[in-house]
């Protein structure tokens, strides 16, 4: 898992939270190695000890059957419930590798909340990332201006993340049962049912954790969205790599602001080069000056980076120390925040009237 993502989220798209690790294959005992250890140490002794270790091998190898066969009966099986999502009636033409593939719009969103959010994720909070993605695709299908031969991609730089089934079963292991009916759950319980801002379907970002609070869309975009506006979030140090750091040299610090900023003048040493920070809502950097240069903190991110505009920096003569809290472009809900107030006993519905600010939550219009 690198620690570092290709910080794209920062046009509009959504910003994934980090993957889990898949889940390692059980190590299988050797059952013929048991055997052949027996046996060897059975050769040792007289026949009769050699004649209790071969009933001990015959015990042994049905012992082993015994396991193999529970093992394979402890197999993850795909309940039958999995398989019946609620068709409805939508279909969007999916860019998946070079391809343009018909989805029914549950099965494309089965497989973005997948991809988009950790399938141990409480129920809440997977409804709410249900709701979110419904919303954000059925948004952005017929405007995407980088395919317009497709509703949607499935490149998370570019629209939503999302996994294909086969893929997602066999990376969660002996949870995939369970993962796969959370999932289901999460998209036919919120069937059709989408966010609204004065009637309209929102552009419903997310993103992974933030400090304190969300960011503003106009600090991170410049322009003004009513429901994408900073409000607190609960999450904190469950969160992994919840901080993080990133340090420059005086000479890589120097080459990311000019390439960026050619006008900036940056002399002497590194601590000659930062101006004042003026912080935005919610607790990340609004605006901070590279050498005589203003720019954003969503700018500052791209420039050095880093997980996320809420940071600190630290220029000594040699090197630039950034500290780093949260993931993501900030703005919309929070996906660890969602986990955090559905951990707390919120519902999606409280989940998604918190981080968007105004929305109703409404079966979708025509
Ligand atoms: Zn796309």
């Amino acid at each position: 898992m690198p620690d570092i993502k290709t910080p794209a989220d920062s046009a509009t798209p959504a910003a994934p939270v980090e993957r889990e690790p898949s889940a390692q294959a059980p190590k299988k005992a050797p059952a013929n190695q048991v055997r052949a250890r027996k046996k060897s140490s059975g050769s040792r002794k007289g026949p009769v000890a050699l004649a209790a270790s071969l009933v001990l091998v015959f015990v042994l190898l049905l012992i082993s059957l015994g396991l193999r066969q529970g093992k394979e009966e402890a197999q993850p099986v795909v309940p039958a419930q999995e398989l019946t999502l609620p068709d409805s009636g939508r279909h969007l033409t999916v860019l998946q590798d070079g391809e343009l593939v018909d989805m029914e719009l549950n099965e494309y969103l089965w497989g973005v909340v997948a991809a988009e959010m950790p399938a141990s994720f409480e129920q809440e909070a997977l409804k709410a990332q249900a709701v979110a993605a419904r919303t954000y695709a059925l948004n952005k299908a017929g405007h995407a201006a980088n395919h317009p031969e497709a509703d949607l991609c499935t490149d998370y730089t570019c629209c939503q993340a999302w996994i294909a089934r086969d893929t997602a079963l066999s990376n969660w292991g002996e949870n995939a049962a369970a993962y796969a009916d959370k999932i289901t759950r999460a998209v036919a319980e919120t069937n059709n049912e989408v966010i609204l801002y004065e009637g309209s379907l929102i552009s419903a970002l997310f993103h992974s954790s933030s400090g304190e609070g969300t960011q503003d869309a106009e600090a991170v975009w410049g322009n003004s969205v009513p429901y994408l506006q900073s409000v607190p979030s609960p999450e904190g140090e469950e969160v992994p790599n919840y901080h993080s750091e990133v340090i420059l040299t005086a000479q890589a610090c120097r080459e990311a602001i000019l390439a960026a900023c050619p006008e900036a003048v940056l002399e002497g040493e590194p601590t000659n080069w930062f101006g004042p920070v003026t912080p935005a809502n919610g607790g990340s950097v609004g605006t901070i000056v590279l050498g005589g240069v203003t720019v954003s903190g969503a700018q500052a991110r791209q420039i050095f980076g880093l997980r996320s505009a809420n940071f600190t920096v630290e220029p000594t003569a040699e090197a630039v120390t950034f500290q780093v809290t949260g993931f993501g472009h900030g703005v919309g809900m929070s996906q660890y925040g969602a986990n955090a107030m559905a951990a707390d006993g919120s519902s999606y519905l409280d989940i998604l009237q918190h981080y968007y600010t105004g929305v109703t939550v409404d079966p979708c219009p025509g």
